[in-house]
Parts: C-alpha cells; structure tokens; sequence
C-alpha cells in the first residue's frame, strides 16, 4: 500500500471536530446520503479494508480487486473534496475493526448496510449506540411500498411490484397509464442474436498506480484465490464509473431489449450493460440509470426492459430477502442454516479445503431452503473443468475470466443445469456468491434460491425457469461447439424430462406447469426410462469431475 498510504498522507487535512461516518465497501459515493449534503470540512469517513471478509470464502481475484481498489480511490477522491479520511486494515470482524475508530472519535453513523452479513456484524455497536444506523438511502422503494404492492403474500410477485412502483413514482406512466399501454414489453425481446448487429466491445480502463499496487497485493496475499485478475476490464475510479455507464447508454441500450435472452460464444454481454458490480456498491446510483435511461429516447421495449430490471427485479429481490430475513423465515416454518460459509465446491474440485476456514467463524453460511429435496454436489465443472458439455464450459470460462456473466447465461445455463441435476440450491447460491464480482447476499440468495433453483418453491416465481436443448439451441449459438447435437442426443433434454417426471409429485398442481406435465405424460415408459437414466449417467460423471460424451450416454 506504499503508494495509496503516499497519496492519501499527502491529501489529508485536520481530523479534528469532524462528524464520523463509517462507509462500508458497498456504499462508495457520495451522490446521496450524508456525503452528498453535508460540508466536506466538516465530515470524516472510516473505511476498512478488510481481509477476514475477503478470506471468508474462495471470492474471485477479480471482485477482491474492485472491492479494494474501489475503496481506496474513494479514500483519495473524498480526501480530495475536504473530507478526512481514516482508513483502517482489519483482520477480523468490522465490529471490532470500528470499536478502535470509535474509541478514539466518538460514536460513528453509517447508512443501514445492505448485506444482511455486515447488518449483524455491526448490531452491538448499534445496540451500544457507538453506532447510529441512519436510513440507506439508495433503495428506489420502501419495505412498506414492498407490503402495499403485494397485500396478499407470500408468495411475492415481481409483477404487481413492478406494476405498483411505476404507478407510484409516475416513471414510464402517462396520464395514470403505461406509456405504450402496457406495463411489459417482454413478449417482443425474445431474439436471438446471429452476429448482426455487432455486439459492442467493453471499454477497458487503465492500469493507474493504485490499481497496479490492489494487483500486487492480490497477487502476494490472495494469491489462492480462484479466477483471473483482469485488471483492463476494472472500473475503479468515479471516472471509469462514467465511462462505463456512456459506452452502456450509447452501445448497449438501444437494442437491449430485443437482444435481452440471447446468448453468444461470441459476446460475453451482448447488449447487457455490465453496471451491476458498480450499483452494487454505489458508485453508480440505481435512481441515477433509472432517470437517465427514462429520459432517453430509445426504443420503448429497450427502455421498459431495462427499467424493469433495476426499478422491478433488484429491488424487489432485495424486498424479498429482508422479509425472510434471508429466506431464514419462509410460510412453512423456519429454514436449515448453514453453520459455516459454503465453499460452492470448491474443496472438492481443489482437493483441499478452503484454506481459511478458521478465520470464517462468527457468522454463519446462511439458509439452505430445498423445497425439492436435491442432494447432488456441485460438480467441478463449475470451477472449470471441462463437461463435454459446451454451453456450460464456456459461461464456466467467461465467469472465471472475469466474475460476470448476463442474466439468461446466469438462469438458462447454470442455474438451469444444476436445477436439473438435482444440485443444493445453498451450494449453487455460494458458487454464484464467490465467482461473481456483483454478488452479496440480499441479491444474490434471492436470484439463486428463489428464482434459478425453485429452492423456495413458489415464494417468488410461478415455475421453475429450466429448459432442454431446444431452448438453448434456439437463443444461442452455443450449440455449434458441442460435440452433443440439440436435435438428438443433447443430455439437457432428457435431463429436462427426467427432472419434471421425479419431482411431478410437487409441480401437479401448478397451472404453468399443466402442459409440460400433459407433454411429459404422452412419452413412452422407453423414453422416460432412458430419461432418468441420462440423468443418473451425466451426474455421476460430472459429480467425478469427467467429461460427458455422446457415446457416454444410454442408447435410445
Ligand atoms: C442465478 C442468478 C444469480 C444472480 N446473481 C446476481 C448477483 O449476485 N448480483 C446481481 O447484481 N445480480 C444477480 N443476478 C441478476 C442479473 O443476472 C444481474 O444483475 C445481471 O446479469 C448483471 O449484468 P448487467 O449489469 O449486464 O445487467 P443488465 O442486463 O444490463 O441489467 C441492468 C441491471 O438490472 C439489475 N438487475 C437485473 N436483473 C436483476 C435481478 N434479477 N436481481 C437484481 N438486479 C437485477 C442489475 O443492477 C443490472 O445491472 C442473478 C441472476 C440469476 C438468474
Ligand atoms: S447441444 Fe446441448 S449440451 Fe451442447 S451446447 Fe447445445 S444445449 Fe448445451
């Protein structure tokens, strides 16, 4: 940190008669909140750099480096407004990192933290008053607009949400209504994209003193860590926060929409954005793209569809996920919890348990709902050995080469196997927690749990998203790798059968399920025969870590 502690010494101005305030790494802004209102001469920021947090789990090298050089730029940029700056390196929980600044500057505030993890980290100090919890106030809506819009539940529905939230804000409505009198243009975003028109390249940023020395150090200390650092494709500063999101608003936006489910070897994103990481610690505001993007003049499928996603799905999984105190409290009784933090797989697939397990005592792993009793364990191919199966290992590579992947590659292709392979939903939501570099627990447990895996049930989605080959094949060019054929002998549609035929007992009596269910019916006791056994053949190859090919599979 040779170069950082310079830069911020050389900045740093009197740190008496200050008002503290404690910014966690997933609040670095100050476009709301205290920061954003209050003089800079007469505020002063705690920032904790905290390696217990970054060794709780096998996190990818590249979140670990946004997380830290995000922070440490925010240090410098506050520090150049006037704002003094502590910045602590912790080695254990933020409780204890906070009770040494405390003691020395009085009692601190902090907007409410959003991860559930760093909420019960900080309770004593709140409980004590040594903290004072004040409003967070980068939501787009209230836990009580959450409870208005869905009177009746659970089960939650995205769409009355969404619906009661434009109609509240007044966003994309017009005279009490929908502009283009629906409130969804979902039907018509269904393309697939064949190369034309080219998906744009994402800028890269460059490689500044502070972000080669966050290298350095993840190289040194983190070394252990799963993926590739790829420190090109950072944005660290508030200046790289604005180019990415230019290059999104002119690039991506126009044809978000009609692009919106499809997927390429090709593209890593398609006409997705790649803004998550940097919402989900704030240097890009939720209410800032929202605004932006309802004042530009785009295509109204393109405009409504992204909307929908930050004004709609983010936070309404959020909701979600505080109502159930991370899914701890579900309508059938309490939840099995996890004691300590999952590794997703990872021992089995280094052959070694995650080196600093002791270290990760205090909290605990979070909930484990399996509404359709899976047992399967993650298979290796998911840290990047190869399945012969040619849709997963290329999204496996895209993640493990830089923590992101788009939405449909997230649902359609790994929750999607996984659901059908009968894999625990926990250990599928703490591989998405370690290899993503926008994951923390209110998004990432609800998307997993509750909407890739059907590991909730029906709590917030009607189906379970999973699909067969022909899917895939029709919304990707993944296909054209395989040596499996879509139209023959690719595994994921038997697996799709096989997966509806074991759990019929729980999907029964669920209307969007009635055709399939009538489909699965009419086939063959040969065919559903063969199906189960396709699955139990792919599983255990891929539980072994082995390729699956075409000759591995039973004939029909
Ligand atoms: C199994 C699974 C796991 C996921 N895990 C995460 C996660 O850990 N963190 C995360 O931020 N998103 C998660 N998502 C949601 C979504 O896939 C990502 O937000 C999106 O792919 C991020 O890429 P983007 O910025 O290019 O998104 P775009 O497609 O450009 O969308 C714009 C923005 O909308 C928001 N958004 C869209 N869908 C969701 C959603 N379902 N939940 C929350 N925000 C949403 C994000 O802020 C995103 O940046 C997950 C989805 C699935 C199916
Ligand atoms: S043929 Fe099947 S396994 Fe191969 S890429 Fe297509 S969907 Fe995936």
């Amino acid at each position: 940190m040779g170069y950082f502690k310079k830069e911020l010494a050389r900045r740093q101005v009197r740190q008496e008669g200050r008002r503290w305030l404690f910014v966690p790494y997933d609040q670095v802004t100050d476009q709301t909140g205290p920061l954003s209102r209050e003089d800079p001469k007469h505020l002063g920021i705690a920032l904790v750099e905290n390696r217990w947090k970054a060794a709780r789990r096998p996190y990818h090298k590249q979140k670990l480096a946004l997380i830290l050089a995000n922070l440490r730029h925010f240090a410098l940029e506050q520090a150049d407004r006037g704002v003094a700056v502590r910045y602590v390196v912790a080695e254990g929980p933020y409780a204890a990192a906070l009770e040494h600044l405390i003691t020395e500057l009085g009692p601190l505030r902090v907007m409410a933290p959003a991860e559930r993890e760093l909420k019960l980290d900080l309770e004593m100090l709140a409980t004590r008053g040594a903290l004072q919890i004040i409003p967070h106030e980068g939501w787009l809506s209230t836990a009580d607009e959450f409870r208005k819009s869905n009177e009746k539940a659970p089960p939650w529905k995205m769409d009355t949400f969404y619906r009661f939230i434009r109609r509240k804000t007044g966003i994309l409505m017009e005279g009490g209504k929908p502009v283009g009198a629906r409130y969804s243009f979902d039907v018509e975003n269904r393309l697939p994209w064949h190369g034309k028109p080219p998906a744009p390249e994402p800028p890269s940023f460059p490689v500044e003193p502070i972000k080669k020395e966050v290298g350095e150090l993840i190289r040194k200390v983190f070394f252990h860590h799963p993926g590739r650092l790829d420190l090109e494709a950072l944005p660290v500063t508030q200046a790289d926060t604005e180019r990415l999101w230019s290059w999104a608003k002119k690039e991506c936006l126009p044809l978000f929409g009609p692009y919106e489910d499809a997927m390429s070897h090709r593209s890593r994103s398609l006409f997705h954005t790649r803004i998550s990481s940097l919402v989900n610690i704030h240097r890009l505001l939720p209410s800032r793209v929202v605004a932006d993007v309802a004042g530009m003049r785009l295509p109204l499928e393109s405009k409504e569809g992204f909307i929908r996603q930050v004004l709609g799905w983010r936070e309404f999984v959020r909701h979600v996920h505080k109502a159930t105190d991370g899914f701890r409290n579900l309508p059938g009784g309490k939840t099995r919890i996890e004691k300590t933090p999952g590794d997703g797989g990872y021992e089995r697939w280094a052959g070694k348990p995650w080196g600093s397990s002791k270290k990760a005592r205090g909290l605990d792993g979070g909930a484990a709902p399996c509404a359709l009793g899976c047992d399967t364990a993650l298979p290796p191919a998911y840290w990047g050995e190869p399945s012969g199966l040619a849709c997963l290992d290329r999204v496996v590579s895209d993640v493990w080469a830089e923590g992101y992947s788009h939405h449909i590659t997230r649902l359609m292709i790994l929750s999607n196997l996984a659901t059908l392979l009968d894999v625990r939903p926990r250990e599928l939501t703490d591989w998405f927690w370690v290899a993503y570099t926008d994951a923390y627990d209110w998004v990432v447990e609800p998307n997993v749990l509750g909407m890739g895996t059907y590991a909730v049930g029906g709590l917030m989605t009607t189906k379970p998203y999973v699909s067969g080959g022909a899917y895939i094949n029709r919304m990707s060019d993944y296909c054209s790798l395989c040596s499996f054929d879509p139209k023959t002998n690719c595994p994921f549609t038997p697996l799709y059968w096989a997966f509806l035929a074991r759990h019929e007992p729980v999907f029964k009596s669920n209307p969007r399920l009635r055709m399939p269910l009538a489909t699965l019916a009419k086939r063959g006791i040969d065919k559903r025969t063969r199906d189960q056994d396709v699955f139990k053949k792919v599983r255990e190859i891929l539980e072994k870590g082995s390729m699956v090919t075409p000759q591995d599979l039973p004939s029909r």
